[in-house]
């Protein structure tokens, strides 16, 4: 059940709801929306009853929720989240979002100089992975706490915001200690543990669709991570598997318009998983912001033949200065800015 304040409710009379929920057992996630606040409940096994809450002061309504997914659906929330990184970067405001660098960090050089191309195209956000999690057990596995502490630098050297995936709940307290934002991967989009491990984290969450996830399972995924409190999670499309084999994944590009009509969470699209390969990068990237994505999450190598990891999808500088000018000019056609 939601309960919703009244738009003039006082901080008091939300925190009084807030403890009459939890005093009853359950878990109260007040949301603050631009004309109301609304509060989940969660940790009940069966319907609640509205009379307990309609009377107290400051509840406008109390409104049954009619899908599995309590908090992350619009009914919570109208209006699209805004993931707030700091120095006005934000992932699901106006202005879109491009997450920008290697698959893996390799080294120092190699980072930086990634680094270094990005932040001259314009992007905010820098991604390279730590930690990897890798089809073979013997293919590079990621420079670890080395790695995590190259992309420190790098955000204070660079401006960027840093993006790096936490493989399991041992790497996690390192990520959230270095990173801006907790990538978790597809692989791990149903990995509950570390999922809740996140949800208790005070770092916002990019979280991945599973390769074979449907709609639902990626929501449900999300709410175990709002169910712990942690409300900042940036979805992510990256392909799923298909029979398709002119492509490593099949971008799912209809998952926008149908993640945006039932979630209030933002959404942004992975071209370079998506896809598998180099020349397809430009094309689905623009793509996906002409259907409505919050923003892109792109591979950038500057030698990808001598990648360690997916050399094959990672575009290079100049590529990326043209994604972000080409972007730049479909972005102002859904009233979006770079
Ligand atoms: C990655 O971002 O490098 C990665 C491993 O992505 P995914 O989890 O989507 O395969
Ligand atoms: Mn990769």
């Amino acid at each position: 059940m939601l309960v919703m304040m009244k738009s003039h409710a006082t901080k008091e009379e939300i925190e009084a709801v807030c403890r009459k929920i939890e005093s009853l057992g359950y878990k109260a996630h007040p949301i603050p929306g631009i004309t109301r606040t609304a509060i989940g409940i969660t940790g009940n096994k069966g319907p609640l009853e509205p009379a307990a809450f309609e009377s107290l002061p400051g509840v406008g309504d109390c409104v049954p929720v009619s899908k599995p997914y309590k908090l992350v659906g619009r009914e919570l929330k109208e209006e699209t989240t805004v993931v707030e990184l700091g120095d006005g970067v934000q992932i699901g405001g106006r202005e879109l979002a491009i997450i920008a660098g290697p698959c893996a960090v390799e080294s120092r050089d190699q980072a930086r100089s990634i680094a270094r191309s990005v932040a001259a195209a314009g992007a905010r956000l820098f991604r390279g992975g730590a930690y990897k999690p890798r089809t073979s057990p013997y293919s590079f596995q990621g420079l670890e706490e080395d790695g995590l502490k190259i992309l420190a630098g790098i955000r204070e050297d660079f401006g960027l915001k840093i993006v790096t995936e936490a493989i399991d709940v041992q790497s996690i307290e390192l990520v959230e200690h270095y990173a801006d934002v907790i990538q978790i991967g597809a692989r791990n989009m149903q990995n509950f543990s570390l999922l809740k491990r996140a949800g208790r984290s005070k770092r916002p969450v990019l979280l991945k669709r599973g390769i074979s996830a449907t709609l639902d399972e990626l929501l449900m995924a999300a709410e175990y991570i709002l169910s712990e409190g942690n409300y900042n999670v940036i979805l992510c499309e990256r392909g799923i598997r298909t029979f398709a084999d002119h492509t490593r994944n099949t971008l799912d590009l209809s998952v926008i318009p149908a993640v945006q009509r039932l979630s209030h969470l933002p959404i942004i699209v992975d071209p370079s998983h998506g896809t598998g390969r180099r020349e397809k990068v430009l094309p689905l990237s623009r793509a996906a912001i002409a259907v409505g994505a919050d923003g892109l999450i792109v591979e950038v190598h500057h030698r990808p033949e001598e990648a360690l990891s997916d050399g094959n999808q990672s575009i290079q500088p100049p590529e990326l200065e043209q994604l972000i000018q080409q972007i730049g000019q479909i972005a102002p056609i859904l009233n979006r800015t770079l």
